[in-house]
C-alpha cells in the first residue's frame, strides 16, 4: 500500500518549524520578519530534463533545488529564513522521498532555514520551492547599482572556479570524457552547488551590486550592466578556472565559464577601495573571489585577454528553451 498525500507530508516534509508562527498542517504558513526587517522572497522551479538528469540521486536533487533558491537568497544579501516546497511526482516512491527529504533538509540545517509549507500532487517531476529571507531596508545587494569605475567580482570555491558544472553537462551529452576523478569533481559542481549566503551577507553595505550565476557569466553579467545603466571590460584570464577545466581545450574553457550556466557563484561590483572589505568577507565566509573587471561608463561588454588585446568571443547564454540537459 502506498502513502496517501497526507501521511507523507507528514512523514518526510513536517518538522519542527520554531521560526514560523504556524508551519504545515494549515491552509497558510504564518510569518513574521523580525522588527524593522524586509522579506526577501524568491522562487525556483526544477523540471526533470530540464534541470536535472532523471539519473541524479534523490538526496543530491533535494540539496540542489534548496540551493538554487538559496543562492537567490545569497545574491540579495539575505539571510534564510523560511521555505516552501510544491512538488508533482508520478509515483510515490518512498525511497526517493527519503532521499529527497534528506537532501533538501541536510542543506536547510546548514543554513537555519525551515520548510513551512507547500503542495504536493501527482505529475510529472517537478520541484518548485519559494525561499523567505530577512534583510535590512535599503540594504538589499541588487542588479542596479554599478557605477562605471568599480571592479567586478566573482566567487569561486577555494581552488576551483566557474564552468565545471557546464563541463559536467557535456560529459553527459558525450561531447567530452574524463577520467572518474576528474568527473566526480565536476559532477558535483553539477549536482550540489554551495549556495554563497554568508558570502551575500558579508557583501552588504560593501557590494553595489549583484546577481547570482545561474545562466552563465556573460549573460547574467549583461542583467546588471542592463539594469544599472553601465558597460564593463571583462578580463578573461583573471576568470577562476578549476584544474579539471584547465586541462581541456581554451575554447572550451572559455564557453564553459562564461556561458556555462548553474555555477552558483555570486557576481558583484565594488568600488576599487572596498578591495579589502570584499577580501575580508570572502575569507570569512571561507569562498575565493576573482577580480575580473571594471566597470565602464560606456555600455556594452568587452572580452579582453590579460594584455588588453580585445577578443571577438561570439557566446551564448544558458537559455532553457534551448539548452536543457536533454537538448
Ligand atoms: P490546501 O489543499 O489547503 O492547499 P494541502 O492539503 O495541499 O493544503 O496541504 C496540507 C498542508 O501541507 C498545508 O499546510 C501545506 O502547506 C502542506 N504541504 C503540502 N505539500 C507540502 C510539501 N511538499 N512540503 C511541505 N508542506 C507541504
Ligand atoms: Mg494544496
Amino acid at each position: 500500500m502506498s502513502l496517501g498525500e497526507f501521511d507523507l507530508i507528514a512523514k518526510y516534509f513536517t518538522r519542527p518549524t520554531p521560526r514560523a508562527v504556524l508551519g504545515v498542517g494549515d491552509d497558510c504558513a504564518l510569518l513574521q520578519p523580525a522588527v524593522g526587517l524586509q522579506w526577501a522572497v524568491s522562487s525556483d522551479m526544477l523540471v526533470e530534463g530540464r534541470h536535472f538528469l532523471s539519473t541524479v540521486r534523490p538526496e543530491r536533487l533535494g540539496h540542489k533545488a534548496l540551493a538554487v533558491n538559496l543562492s537567490d537568497l545569497a545574491a540579495c544579501g539575505a539571510r534564510p529564513v523560511a521555505f516552501t516546497l510544491a512538488l508533482a511526482m508520478p509515483r510515490v516512491d518512498e525511497a526517493f522521498l527519503a532521499g529527497l527529504a534528506q537532501g533538501l533538509f541536510d542543506l536547510a540545517d546548514v543554513h537555519g532555514i525551515e520548510l513551512v509549507g507547500g503542495d504536493t500532487t501527482a505529475g510529472p517531476l517537478n520541484l518548485c520551492i519559494t525561499v523567505f529571507g530577512e534583510v535590512p531596508p535599503g540594504q538589499a545587494l541588487r542588479r542596479d547599482g554599478a557605477r562605471a569605475g568599480e571592479t567586478l567580482w566573482v566567487s569561486h570555491e577555494v581552488g576551483g572556479g566557474v564552468g565545471d558544472a557546464r563541463l559536467a553537462l557535456e560529459v553527459f551529452r558525450g561531447h567530452v570524457s574524463l577520467a572518474g576523478d576528474d568527473f566526480e569533481a565536476v559532477r558535483r559542481a553539477m549536482e550540489q552547488p554551495q549556495p554563497r549566503v554568508a558570502l551575500g551577507l558579508g557583501l552588504r553595505g560593501v557590494a553595489s551590486a549583484a546577481i547570482d550565476l545561474s545562466d552563465g557569466l556573460v549573460g547574467d553579467l549583461g542583467h546588471v550592466l542592463q539594469r544599472s545603466g553601465v558597460g564593463a571590460v571583462l578580463q578573461v584570464d583573471a576568470l577562476p578556472i578549476s584544474p579539471v577545466l584547465a586541462r581541456q581545450p581554451r575554447a572550451r574553457q572559455l564557453q564553459c565559464a562564461l556561458a556555462g550556466g548553474d555555477d552558483y557563484e555570486l557576481l558583484f561590483s565594488a568600488p576599487p577601495e572596498a578591495e579589502a572589505r570584499v577580501r575580508a568577507a570572502a575569507a570569512q565566509a571561507g569562498v575565493a573571489v576573482a577580480c575580473i573587471g571594471r566597470i565602464e561608463a560606456s555600455p556594452g561588454l568587452r572580452l579582453v585577454d590579460a594584455q588588453g588585446v580585445a577578443l571577438p568571443l561570439v557566446l551564448q547564454a544558458f537559455d532553457h528553451f534551448k539548452d536543457g540537459p536533454d537538448a
